[in-house]
């Protein structure tokens, strides 16, 4: 067994890290000051493997089937435009990781000015079709916004994908302006589900790269120079097919075989009932001095 990480803290570049999971499948590493990161990561190869368009079915969004979670994920956005609106109402908007637009769909409806990045050829096409070349294929860093484009900078599921966490949060400071927002909704790796589900937690997985606690997210801004206003728990509005389908594409001995029961037990109009649901995720907003 490896008994130091091939790389050094990503937050602190400290070296005292030891593994968080001795029978752990992922290569999960603690650094003494709280983060917690793979290494190695992946190779390009098996991320490539990962992110092909089939893994944006596990949400329920392939083409033919885009209304399913529609509902479900406008009700979560629109919860987090809520929490936003009561620092700031309107401006340019930019979703990093905007997969097929529903964030941006929702805030165009609050009144906001939307544009989003997005890596997945797939789902940029998805979100061109609803704002057309204000969508960019691509990475942050590649988009080359000029500084002080966004008043508010929105990364939901995003930050745990990043491979070099601070030349990204660097680039996305440059291009918010002077008392513009940040938003980060991120898996906690201090919520209760975590320290319940231990290695077989559900966000543990080979993509995500980074994990955060409000502890380690607070340094992380810190070290960005990005001053944190709120830090709290961010529920998902989900339903149980949503629920039943990601137990069915994630195996777990115990969830999977629930829920197939569960699929089979419950009617259409109950498995498709939206309600909020604590999925171990933690919401940052933070604002540029
Ligand atoms: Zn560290």
């Amino acid at each position: 067994m490896v008994m130091t990480p091939s790389r050094n803290c990503p937050l602190c570049g400290g070296s005292t890290t030891q593994k968080k999971y001795a029978d752990a499948q992922l290569p999960v590493w603690q650094c003494v000051c709280g983060a917690v990161f793979l290494s190695p990561f992946p190779s390009a190869e098996e991320l490539k493997a990962i992110y092909r368009d089939t893994y944006y079915e596990t949400w329920g969004l392939t083409a033919d089937n885009e209304n399913a979670p529609r509902q479900m994920k406008l009700l979560t956005f629109s919860a987090r435009l809520k929490k936003i609106s009561r620092f700031l109402k309107t401006g340019k908007v930019l979703d990093v990781g905007c997969a097929t637009g529903y964030f941006l769909e929702a805030a165009k409806a609050a009144g906001w000015e939307p544009y989003g990045v997005e890596l997945s050829e797939y789902s940029s096409r998805l979100a061109q079709q609803k704002f057309g070349a204000r969508i960019f294929n691509g990475t942050l860093e590649e988009a080359h916004f000029a500084d002080e484009t966004f008043d508010l900078i929105t990364m939901s599921d995003l930050l745990e994908h990043v491979r070099d966490i601070d030349a990204f949060m660097h680039e996305a400071v440059r291009i918010l302006k002077p008392s513009g927002l940040l938003m980060i909704v991120t898996p906690n790796v201090a919520s209760l589900s975590c320290r319940m589900m231990g290695a077989k937690w559900s966000h543990y997985k080979a993509e995500h790269l980074h994990y955060f606690s409000p502890v380690t997210i607070k340094a992380l801004l810190k070290k960005s120079g990005m001053p944190p206003l709120l830090i709290e728990p961010s529920p998902k509005y989900l339903n149980l097919a949503y629920i039943i389908n990601q137990f069915q594409t994630y195996q777990h001995p115990i969830f999977t075989p629930l829920a197939t029961g569960a699929d089979r037990l419950f009617p259409r109009s109950i498995k498709q009932a939206n309600f909020p649901v604590s999925c171990g995720e933690l919401l940052v907003l933070a604002r540029k001095p």
